[in-house]
């Protein structure tokens, strides 16, 4: 037994990391079902650090210093179902298998459960930065006991992306909170990249701008409040030209946003919690509605009547202040935007939390997602400085900070909004975060409404704004009121 860490799942991410782990002073064990895959992490990278290949699993888990720690990277579902089973079979109270795939945070719970019942540790752990982040500095997000943490910490710190001077990975809380907050994360990055392309939207076919000119504008954003992994790849793809055709890469893409579940997760999760997650839920709806070619088609086909959004913005365009000032709205709306988003995901945190029983430290959480992961940006650290300073607020957007920069930016927010609802450009994201924020802020909600008629046609029952209790109308009889 001579490795400290093991590695089972040797495709992409899995190699990745096991490199990571292995130019950070660990002594890695490498698995793979098929073994030509460690031959050839061996052969291509094998001076890299220690490493010890394995042909079988025993072989695998017989090369583990105690408590052997092995991190699953295989495909998820039933192969890592598999694999835990396995790696279970072979092993002895005390050890670990943590699964670093995109595991459903109700699969992990399942999953700790069984194991625990072993006498095992089972951790599992979101990672966030795909393949490269893998490689040289993932954010990670375990679960799992503190027991198992205090063997796995060191080690994933040693390999974690590193955000002013601090490591990206923190115990996030036990069984499946490590891949519940990694949900939430890809969650937000739905909302945030809709957000990007909405901006983009208005400037392509709204004000005329062409790719290159857009790319400029988000590299000036980049060096502002927005500053951020996603803006400063949006200017990327943007400047991008297709070999092939010569023409900006962006227009010969199909557009038709692909999508791996997480974002579908996220909501499906806050519509069971009760919490209300509209960016993110109108961003997997809008990847929803692009992958709809044929509907789309028929669309098009049938002349759907409506103003032309491509020019609709010309005369602003044709006036160079006007242009950069309707810009800086756009910036102003997708700060906005993006603060509700992430209020709302944070929410999501926080009534997981209950309905789950985990302890989660949301400031931590934003800390250790400004390096490493899809998401990484400046604004995390007020979102941590928010929930550092101990207060307890139902929402991000009470926190003095974030009311004040909502507050200055509304008004641009809000010119967006309807510019883009009179244009026929499609805003779903600003539109529905600006919905969020006024019925968060409107003292009397239209739900009266719905509650009288509920009460009329199912007898649901109402509460009265001046007396406690349930009470219901005699609708049919003498409209009599009745306490329930
Ligand atoms: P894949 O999801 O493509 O899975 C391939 C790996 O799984 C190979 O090592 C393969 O072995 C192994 N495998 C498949 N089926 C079985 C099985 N029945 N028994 C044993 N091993 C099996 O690999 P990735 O590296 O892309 O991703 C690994 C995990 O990380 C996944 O859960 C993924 O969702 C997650 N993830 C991926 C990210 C990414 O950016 N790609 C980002 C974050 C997480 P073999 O070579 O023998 O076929």
């Amino acid at each position: 037994a001579v490795a400290n860490i093991g590695v089972v799942g040797l495709a992409a991410m899995g190699a990745s990391l096991s490199r990571n782990l292995a130019r950070h002073g660990n002594t890695v064990a490498v698995f793979n079902r098929h073994y030509s895959r460690a031959q050839t992490l061996m052969t291509e990278h094998g001076s890299e650090g220690k490493f010890v290949p394995a042909q079988t699993l025993e072989e695998f888990v017989g090369s583990l210093t105690r408590p052997r720690t092995a991190i699953i990277m295989v495909k998820a579902g039933e192969p890592t179902d598999d694999m835990i089973n396995a790696l279970a079979d072979l092993m002895e109270p005390g050890d670990i298998i943590v699964d670093a795939g995109n595991a459903y945070f109700k699969d992990t719970i399942r999953r700790e459960q069984a194991i625990r019942a072993r006498g095992l540790h089972f951790v599992g752990c979101g990672v966030s930065g795909g393949e490269e982040g893998a490689l040289l500095g993932p954010s990670m997000m375990p679960g799992g006991t503190e027991e198992s943490w205090r063997t796995l910490g060191p080690i994933l710190k040693s390999i974690a992306a590193v955000a002013e001077g601090e490591p990206c990975v923190t115990h996030i809380g036990t069984d499946g909170a490590g891949h519940f907050v990694k949900m939430v994360h890809n969650g937000i990055e739905y909302a945030d990249m809709q957000l990007i392309a909405e901006s983009y939207d208005l400037m392509r076919r709204g004000l005329g701008l062409e790719p290159e000119a857009i790319a400029q504008v988000f590299e000036e954003w980049n060096k502002g409040d927005l500053n951020s992994y996603l803006v400063q790849i949006t200017a990327e793809v943007l400047h991008h030209m297709d070999a092939k055709t010569g023409k900006p890469f962006i227009d010969i893409v199909t557009d038709q946003a692909g999508m791996k579940g997480t974002g579908t997760w996220t909501v499906q999760t806050a519509l069971e919690l009760g919490v209300p997650v509209t960016g993110i839920g109108e961003a997997v709806f809008a990847r929803g509605l692009s992958s709809t070619p044929a509907l789309r088609q028929e669309a098009e086909a049938k002349g759907l009547g409506g103003p032309q959004a491509e020019g609709a913005f010309a005369a602003l365009a044709a006036d160079p202040e006007e242009r950069s000032a309707f810009i800086e709205d756009i910036r102003q709306a997708l700060y906005a935007s993006k603060i509700v988003a992430y209020a709302q995901g944070f929410n999501e945190m926080e009534e997981g939390a209950k309905v789950y029983g985990w302890t989660l430290d949301l400031g931590a959480i934003a800390r250790i997602w400004r390096g490493g992961c899809i998401i990484r940006a400046k604004f995390l650290n007020r979102i941590s400085d928010a929930y550092g300073s101990g207060e307890q607020f139902g929402s991000l957007l009470f926190d003095p900070f974030f009311k004040k920069a909502v507050e200055g930016a509304q008004d641009s927010w809000r010119r967006v909004v309807a510019r883009a609802a009179q244009a026929g450009l499609p805003a779903p994201v600003f539109s529905s975060s600006l919905a969020y924020y006024d019925a968060l802020r409107s003292r009397r909600l239209p739900a009266a409404l719905i509650q009288g008629q509920r009460d009329l046609f199912g007898a649901h029952t109402y509460g009265r704004v001046d007396e406690p209790g349930a009470f219901h109308t005699l609708w049919a009889g003498d409209k009599s009121e009745i306490k329930a």
